[in-house]
């Protein structure tokens, strides 16, 4: 084992898994078990980050959160994106249709009642040595909280036991250089704190346009409403922000399915109020549900969905900030002079640009710069992966499959093909079901930004915080959940 014996592993496992039961850093077992598990996560530290990186990144989350929000209150931009894709998915093309049902019914101006719990996804680039962006997740950002906890936990196990530091700093660590105080080398946010902020100000100012049109508006009848899927086991996540959002704003928040929601949510098309059947009015919509397919089994789903976005309800996100969050935005935002449409500072423009790694659009394959590429990544699959339009993980392509898609799709428009990002390999400790194994692996960090506007009038755009999932080496994905990755942090260094 790299620099510990077996009886410091012990002790660590021993700390961590005290830590994340005492913590949250549970969810749902396995469906057919009973009870909670810890998350899979990392005994320490799992990723390398110069600390210069690591602020250029945190840099860029105010305005990567103005960027979308500029992008949403464009339509035009949106649907022109979108068309060719829409064409081939259905799932692109049903948000559309919401979207353009929104703008077209009677209170558009609801579609611009925005909140944001956003997460840039960045991988270390091994051959330029800087952090480049995987995507931007604009919908159902998730481990918010449960990434606070890590940091916290991180720090405590750094900061207990001394044999960390003995025998040269960061001897498990690959022999980077690091400071005595290892400590200080996990970067600490409450993220927890922000997006409950978020929240509580969002409410207050839904209850203060609420009251100033109805003397009989009671403010504690104003509820986050947390949109959830019915499987879902990732609950722990979930649920630290609610009793945070309680302890700290006095606010309650409540848990409903799409489903749920079609079928006891009413909607007062006159005003826009969306009530609940316990009469509760609903101030913030936050979909921890809707990004994907398997959300919408019915029409049930898509009216709810329908509903939660001509309602006068923060939408966290709302239909046009999800859009914005696609694949295929993120490949549009790539081409030259696209980023300059939609900010004003250049130097914004450029530190931007600067974390985007190649990205290509499969819309015309007979146009010759996409017909090169195309004829490049089946001969070189190993330095692309090909993405349709989707979220949650599991749905991208590498290797033959990639192959294969190029050569027998016969319409690629829903698909953006990326330059694959080649990550440093490094020893770490896993944890998942309590057992640890040491793996190679790969590390992702995100960054959230959280944001609040009312039609284009900015209340809060902040960073907040980071989060690292990492995965074994020999895995394409990452998902924690899906059983892919463990949490861990970035040490600094
Ligand atoms: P999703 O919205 O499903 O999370 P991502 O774009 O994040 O989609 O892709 C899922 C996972 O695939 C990432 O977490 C990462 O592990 C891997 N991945 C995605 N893009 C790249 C890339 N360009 N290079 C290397 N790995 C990638
Ligand atoms: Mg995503
Ligand atoms: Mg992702």
């Amino acid at each position: 084992m790299v620099g510990l014996d077996e009886e410091e592993v012990s002790v660590i496992r021993n700390e961590v898994l005290t830590y994340a039961a005492a913590n949250g850093l549970l969810m749902l077992a396995a469906s057919g078990e009973v009870g909670l598990v810890h998350v899979p996560v990392s005994l320490l530290p799992a990723m390398a980050v110069p600390r210069k990186l690591f602020e250029e990144v945190r840099g860029l989350a105010e305005p990567f959160n103005a960027l979308v929000e500029r992008l949403a209150g464009d339509p035009g931009v949106i649907r022109e994106t979108l068309a060719a894709a829409a064409k081939q998915d259905d799932f692109t093309k049903s948000l559309l249709d919401i979207y353009t049902r929104v703008l077209g019914g009677p209170r558009p101006d609801v579609a611009r009642k925005n909140l944001a719990v956003n997460r840039s996804d960045y991988m270390m680039d091994e051959a330029s040595q800087s952090l480049l962006q995987v995507e931007l997740n604009t919908i159902s950002s998730s481990f918010g909280a449960q990434s606070t906890v890590m940091a916290q936990m991180h720090k405590q196990v750094l900061g207990k036991f001394d044999f960390l530091s003995e025998g040269g700093s960061g001897g498990w660590f690959g022999g980077e250089a690091l400071p005595d105080c290892l400590e200080s080398c996990v970067p600490y946010e409450d993220t927890i704190g922000d997006i409950v902020q978020a929240f509580a100000t969002a409410v207050a100012e839904y209850s203060k346009s609420r009251d100033s049109v109805d003397a009989g508006f009671d403010s504690k009848s104003a509820v986050v409403l947390m949109v959830v899927q019915d499987d879902e086991r990732n609950i722990m996540d979930q649920q630290i922000l609610e009793q945070e959002l309680w302890k700290r704003h006095k606010v309650r928040m409540v848990r409903k399915t799409l489903k749920e929601i079609r079928d006891e949510a009413v909607l007062d098309g006159a005003d826009g109020i969306l009530r609940l059947a316990s009469g509760q009015e609903v101030a913030v919509s936050y979909l921890r549900a809707g990004y994907s397919p398997m959300d919408y089994k019915t029409d049930a789903e898509w009216d709810a969905r329908l509903t939660l976005e001509q309602s006068q309800a923060f939408k966290c996100p709302s239909i046009a900030y999800q859009l914005v969050g696609s694949k295929k935005v993120q490949q549009y935002l790539a081409e030259d002079g696209v980023l300059e449409k939609f900010l004003d500072s250049e130097e914004d423009c450029r530190n931007l640009r600067k974390c985007f790694a190649s990205l290509w659009a499969l819309d015309d394959p007979e146009e010759p710069q996409t017909k090169q590429v195309i004829e490049h990544a089946k001969m070189n699959p190993h330095l692309y992966v090909l993405k349709p339009q989707r979220e949650g993980g599991g749905n991208n392509l590498y290797d033959g499959d990639l192959v294969k898609a190029l050569e027998e799709e016969p319409d690629l428009s829903a698909y953006i093909l990326m330059q694959r990002i080649v990550a440093p390999i490094r020893k770490s400790f896993l944890l998942r079901n309590g057992e640890c194994v040491e793996a190679d692996t790969l590390s992702e960090l995100g960054i959230y930004g959280v944001y609040l506007s009312d039609n284009g009038r900015e209340i809060i755009n902040q960073c907040s915080g980071a989060l690292v999932r990492t995965k074994l080496a020999s895995s394409n994905e990452g998902g924690v959940t899906a059983g892919f990755a463990c949490l861990s942090t970035p040490l600094l260094h």
